[in-house]
């Protein structure tokens, strides 16, 4: 009567053999065969695992030149999509901006350290310390142009610094714009909140930049309608007024600049709606959005 031998335990006595653990003949002994037949398996076994490797080389072939294609055409890489994906879903693309263009932007919170800028007067009982909520928008501005691959340059990211702890410091404003001009920044945007101290009635935003030649002020005229427009569009506020101004009563930092460059006001610590508006969240965020909005549009658009 032929031995009935599993296929499992001929499979790991051919491994033995081909790993030199045992000999042919001693397999043969083993499990009463003959030599010829143990040489037989060794064979088919052998035969075996080249089919199973041409079987996979030929799979892997047809994946690369099929699949891979179509999958790519599917899901295409992230690079190519980056951009207009996350305009798609953070920022609503505006009808006329076609593709995103990115470049390096100068943010400039004002004030700061030891210059705490414009604060709300006690009987208003609000606690808004100007060179705060300005670094604030600042830095929230920044991190959503990063987001788009732009290059940001701030003329402060802080507003306490331990080592200047003891002493009167401050970012002067021609070290802003010697950091905005040697950084070949494209546009740079100064941020500010206005005060008025006979009366606290008085609200709303204001941009302002320098008059300067023709060239110029139709540029910065474009960069700071793309701001108010977009400032209007997320926050529902139309009290926004752009002044271009003469030379000699221009602000130091849009004067001073070589690249399209405004004053951005954003309401007044002395009135209640203004100041009460700036410290909160939700309005925050979106007053950071149209900000960074308006200079993605300005980028996609000017000429
Ligand atoms: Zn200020």
């Amino acid at each position: 009567m032929k031995n009935k031998i599993e296929k499992k335990t001929i499979i790991s006595n051919v491994k033995l053999i081909i790993n030199n653990k045992k000999n042919i003949s001693e397999v043969a002994n083993e499990l009463n065969v003959s030599v010829k037949v143990v040489s037989h398996w060794i064979s088919i076994y052998q035969s075996n695992k080249k089919k199973k490797r041409i079987l996979i080389v030929f799979g892997l072939s047809v994946f690369l030149l099929i699949c891979l294609p179509i999958m790519l055409l599917i899901f295409p890489s992230n690079q190519t999509t980056s951009a207009s994906q996350k305009t798609l879903s953070i920022l609503p693309q505006k009808e006329n901006v076609i593709s995103i263009t990115t470049g390096t932007v100068f943010i400039d919170p004002g004030h700061g350290f030891s210059d705490p800028g414009a604060q709300s007067p006690e009987e208003l009982g609000i606690d808004l310390v100007e060179s705060e909520v300005v670094l604030d928008i600042g830095n929230r501005v920044a991190e959503i142009l990063k987001m788009y691959d732009y290059n940001v340059i701030m003329s402060r990211t802080e507003n306490y610094n331990e080592v200047q702890e003891n002493k009167f410091y401050k970012v002067s404003l021609e070290n802003r714009v010697k950091q905005a001009e040697e950084s070949n920044s494209e546009v740079f945007i100064s941020l500010h909140i206005n005060v008025y101290e006979q009366s606290s009635e008085i609200n709303g935003y204001d941009i302002y930049y320098c008059e300067k030649d023709e060239s110029y002020n139709s540029t910065t005229e474009k960069f700071a309608n793309e701001i108010s427009e977009s400032f209007i569009d997320n926050t529902g506020i139309t009290d926004i007024n752009i002044h271009m101004t003469p030379r000699n009563e221009s602000f130091y930092v849009t004067r001073k600049t070589t690249m399209p460059s405004i004053l951005f006001e954003m309401g007044y610590a002395t009135n209640v709606s203004d100041a009460t508006r700036l410290l909160d969240n939700d309005f925050k965020k979106k007053l950071s959005v149209s900000i960074a909005k308006g200079i993605i549009n300005y980028f996609n658009q000017v000429d």
